[in-house]
C-alpha cells in the first residue's frame, strides 16, 4: 500500500507530520504501508517552478493513495494563475480522475459546545456527504453570455448529468452507506429539474444492487432545512456537484470546528486523495498551534476507503476520541477546563492513545 505524501504549504507540513507519525506507528504495529513525500503547491513552485512538479505528479499517479496537507499562502498570491498553488490541486484532482468527494461531519460529544446548534440537536451527529465533483452545472456545456430575443444581455449555464456519471456516484454513495449505517438519502430537485428527474430514476435503478441499504429521496431545499433542524436523521447523503457544494459546507459547520474535518476524493477504482477540509491557515503557520486532527482523520479515511482496512481506520478514530475525552485541545477547539496542547503534542497524544 503506497501513499504519496504531499504536505504543501502553511500549516500543511506541521499537520501532515502528525498524520505521518500516526501511520508510522500503525506500520510498526503491522500495517504494511509505504510513504513517500514530494513537494506540492507553493513548495512545488519553490522547488521546481511548478505547483504540481512532474516528479510529484508521477509519484501521485504511481501511489495507491495521496495524503495532502493544504496549499497556498500570501507569498504566492501575486503569481500568474498557472503557477498558483491552488492550480496544483485542481490539476492533480483532474489528472487522478477524482469524481467523488466524501465529507463526513462528526460531532464528538466533548466538542458539542463548538456547534452553533443546540446540544440535543447535534450531539452524536455523524453524517457523510457524498458529492459528485466533475459534472453538473459547473461543467455542463453550453455556457456563457449572449443576447436574448429582446437584445438584452444574459448569462447561462447548463445543468447536465449523463447516466454513467449518475451510476458511478450513486455506487459510491451506496458503498459508503454499506460501510456505515446502511441509510442513503439522495438529494435532488426532482419537482422542478429534468436533470434531477433523470438522476432519481438512475439512483432507484442502482438501488436494486444494494437491497440492504434503505434509500430515500429528498428535495435540496428540504435537505438544507433538515440539516439544521434534525441533522441526526441522516447517515449518508449522495448528491450532485452544485447541491453537494452547498450542503457539504452547511453540514461541516454543524460541528463548528474546521480543524476537525477530514475529506476524501475518490476515483473509479477506489484510489483517493485525502486532505483536511480546511486550507493552509497562513495566519498560524509555523507556530505549532494548528489542529492536526482533520489530517489524522483523513488518514483514517484513507485506510477505510482506499485500502479497505476498517479495523486500522477505527483504531485511529478511537484514538482521536480518546485524546478528546482526556481533555486535550488545540487552540481552535480550546475551552475552559481543557488542557491546551500544540500541534506536535496532539500528534504524540494520538500515537500514545493508539
Ligand atoms: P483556511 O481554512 O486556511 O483558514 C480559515 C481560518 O481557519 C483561519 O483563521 C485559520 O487559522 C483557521 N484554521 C484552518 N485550519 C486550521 C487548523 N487545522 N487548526 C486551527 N485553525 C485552523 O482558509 P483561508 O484563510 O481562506 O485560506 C488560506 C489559504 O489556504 C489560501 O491561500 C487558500 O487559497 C488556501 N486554501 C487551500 C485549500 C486546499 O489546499 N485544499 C483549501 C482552502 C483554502
Amino acid at each position: 500500500m503506497k501513499v504519496a505524501v504531499l504536505a504543501g504549504d502553511g500549516i500543511g507540513p506541521e499537520i501532515v507530520a502528525q498524520a505521518v507519525k500516526v501511520l508510522r506507528a500503525l506500520a510498526r504495529g503491522g500495517l504494511k504501508l509505504e510513504l513517500e513525500e514530494a513537494p506540492f503547491g507553493g513548495a512545488g513552485f519553490d522547488a521546481h517552478g511548478d505547483p504540481l512538479p512532474e516528479t510529484t505528479l508521477k509519484l501521485a499517479k504511481a501511489a495507491d493513495a495521496v495524503l495532502c496537507g493544504a496549499v497556498g499562502g500570501p507569498k504566492y498570491d501575486a503569481l500568474p494563475r498557472p503557477q498558483r498553488p491552488e492550480q496544483g490541486i485542481l490539476r492533480l484532482r483532474k489528472a487522478l480522475g477524482l469524481f467523488a468527494n466524501l465529507r463526513p461531519a462528526v460531532l464528538y460529544p466533548e466538542l458539542v459546545g463548538a456547534s452553533t446548534l443546540k446540544p440535543e440537536v447535534v450531539s452524536g451527529l455523524d453524517v457523510m456527504i457524498v458529492r459528485e465533483l466533475t459534472g453538473d452545472i459547473y461543467f455542463g456545456e453550453p455556457r456563457g453570455r449572449r443576447a436574448n430575443a429582446r437584445n438584452e444581455r444574459e448569462g447561462y449555464d447548463t445543468m447536465l448529468y449523463s447516466e454513467p456519471e449518475i451510476r458511478r456516484i450513486a455506487g459510491v454513495g451506496f458503498a459508503a452507506a454499506m460501510k456505515r449505517g446502511r441509510k442513503l438519502c439522495s438529494v435532488d430537485k426532482e419537482n422542478v429539474l429534468e436533470t434531477s428527474r433523470f438522476w432519481r430514476e438512475i439512483v432507484n435503478d442502482v438501488a436494486k444492487q444494494y437491497p440492504q441499504v434503505a434509500l430515500s429521496h429528498m428535495y435540496v431545499d428540504n435537505a438544507a432545512m433538515q440539516l439544521v433542524r434534525a441533522p441526526k436523521q441522516f447517515d449518508v447523503i449522495v448528491t450532485g456537484n452544485l447541491f453537494g457544494d452547498i450542503l457539504s459546507d452547511e453540514a461541516s459547520m454543524l460541528t463548528g470546528s474546521i480543524g476537525m474535518l477530514p475529506s476524501a476524493s475518490l476515483d473509479a477504482g477506489g484510489k483517493g486523495l485525502y486532505e483536511p477540509a480546511h486550507g493552509s491557515a497562513p495566519d498560524i503557520a509555523g507556530k505549532n498551534v494548528a489542529n492536526p486532527l482533520a489530517t489524522i482523520l483523513s488518514s483514517a479515511m484513507m485506510l477505510r476507503y482506499t485500502f479497505n482496512q476498517d479495523e486500522w481506520a477505527y483504531r485511529i478514530e478511537a484514538a482521536v476520541k480518546s485524546v478528546l475525552a482526556q481533555g486535550l485541545r488545540t487552540a481552535d477547539i480550546h475551552e475552559a477546563g481543557a488542557r491546551k496542547v500544540g500541534t506536535s503534542e496532539m500528534g504524540d497524544a494520538v500515537v500514545a492513545a493508539l
